[in-house]
C-alpha cells in the first residue's frame, strides 16, 4: 500500500489536464476518426457555406434590394429580421450566389425548413 508509486490513471488524468490548459485536447475527426486537436482534421474540414466571401456579398446584396420577406410578404421586423434566404437549401446543394437567395424572415425560413421551393414566384 506504499503511496511512493504514481498511479498510472492519476498521471493520465494530470497530463490530460496539462493538455487541456493548452488548449490541446484530441479527439477523433469526424470526417476519418484519426486523432486531430478539433473536431476534424485539417483534411476533412468542411468550410460554412455561410463563411465565404461569395454568401457574404450575395446576402448584402439580397437584403440591400429586397425589402420583403418572399413567404409572406412582410417586411422584415427588429424581432424578425429579414435574412438572406437559400431557394435550394445548403443542404441540397443550393448555392450561394445573389440569384439563388431571397430575403426572408427568420422565422418563415425555418418554418420552411430544406423544403424545395419553386422559387417563390407563384404569387
Ligand atoms: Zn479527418
Ligand atoms: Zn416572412
Amino acid at each position: 500500500m506504499g503511496g511512493a508509486v504514481v498511479d498510472l490513471d492519476e498521471a493520465r488524468v494530470r497530463e490530460h489536464l496539462r493538455e487541456r490548459a493548452r488548449g490541446r485536447i484530441m479527439h477523433a475527426c469526424a470526417g476519418c476518426g484519426r486523432r486531430c486537436e478539433g473536431s476534424r482534421c485539417p483534411a476533412c474540414q468542411v468550410p460554412s457555406p455561410y463563411a465565404t466571401a461569395e454568401y457574404r456579398e450575395a446576402r448584402k446584396l439580397t437584403l440591400a434590394t429586397e425589402h420583403v420577406c418572399w413567404i409572406c410578404e412582410r417586411p422584415g421586423t427588429v424581432k424578425d429580421p429579414l435574412t438572406a434566404d437559400h431557394l435550394v437549401p445548403v443542404v441540397r446543394g443550393g448555392r450561394s450566389h445573389r440569384t439563388q437567395l431571397r430575403a426572408a424572415h427568420r422565422s418563415c425560413n425555418a418554418r420552411r425548413g430544406a423544403a424545395i421551393t419553386n422559387g417563390g414566384d407563384t404569387a
